[in-house]
């Protein structure tokens, strides 16, 4: 009990001393007051995000099978999405990514979109989607995929959208954001160019709607390959979903920032 005291005196004693100290430091002279709020780097903007397929889409090949018009030409409604030998759906991993981006982009300020509100739905149609993002005015908006592919290759390819009437103005824009897509998914992603698909992880694809029909910059992210053994255990990692989701922020941010 004795000792208890001491210690309690010595620590007042401490504690008086560093309330003397601090002053004389000059410190706290130093120290610029910090701004009030400063503004969050997405603030006003709004971001789409269109995670592919949906979790209950394989349950009704009619819906699937609907056509659809994407702008260039019929197309169906939508379809399964692939899956990994493991049975982990694209469909399931799309939209974890984009629950992670979401979060992440609503941290920087931005209002969300997004063309769907679980996994556990059908649809919409891909032309729906092309539209929900539309009428929601995006500034910017990603399509996030992941491939079926021959089981030997491996890695990611940005998709662009290639001019057709609806999307004829944000061409360039698309581009632009698209290599911010390809530089922030090499920066900070263990995945890699695409080794089987595209050009140096860029293909141009006139035949989806969701690309066709877009009237603010776009771009289709195919993230890995889910027939790829190597891929798929990346693709399959909350952590690596987490870090894809951070890269796609971060390449919306320095779009949207004109970087
Ligand atoms: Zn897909």
């Amino acid at each position: 009990m004795g000792s208890r005291n001491v210690f309690g005196r010595l620590a007042a004693g401490l504690m008086a001393a560093a309330l003397v100290l601090v002053p004389a430091t000059g410190i706290s002279a130093d120290v610029t007051p910090a701004p009030a709020a400063a503004r969050p780097p997405l603030a006003g903007k709004i971001v789409g995000i269109d995670p592919g397929h949906n979790g209950l889409n394989y349950t009704s090949p009619a819906f699937l099978n609907r056509k659809v018009w994407n702008g260039r030409e019929w197309e169906g409604c939508d379809t399964t999405g692939t899956r990994t030998t493991g049975g982990y759906t694209e469909a399931r991993f799309t939209w974890n990514v984009a629950v992670y981006l979401r979060a992440d982009l609503i941290r920087m300020g931005a209002r969300v979109v997004m063309t769907r509100t679980g996994n556990h739905g059908l649809g919409p149609c891909v032309d729906t989607r092309a539209r929900i993002l539309d009428r929601a005015h995006a500034n910017v908006s990603i399509d996030i995929h992941a491939d079926g592919g021959p089981r030997s290759g491996c890695g990611f390819t940005v998709l662009e959208p290639v001019a057709d009437g609806p999307n004829t103005r944000v061409i360039g824009s698309s581009l632009r954001f698209g290599r911010d897509v390809h530089a922030m998914m090499l920066r900070d992603t263990p995945l890699r160019v695409s080794d089987y698909y595209g050009r140096d992880g860029y293909m141009r694809r006139d035949d989806l709607a969701g690309l066709n029909l877009t009237t603010m910059p776009k771009v289709l992210i195919e993230t890995g390959n889910m027939s790829n053994a190597a891929d798929a255990a990346l693709l399959v990692s909350p952590g690596v979903q987490r870090a894809v989701a951070a890269a796609l922020a971060e390449a919306i941010a320095r779009f949207l920032a004109g970087r």
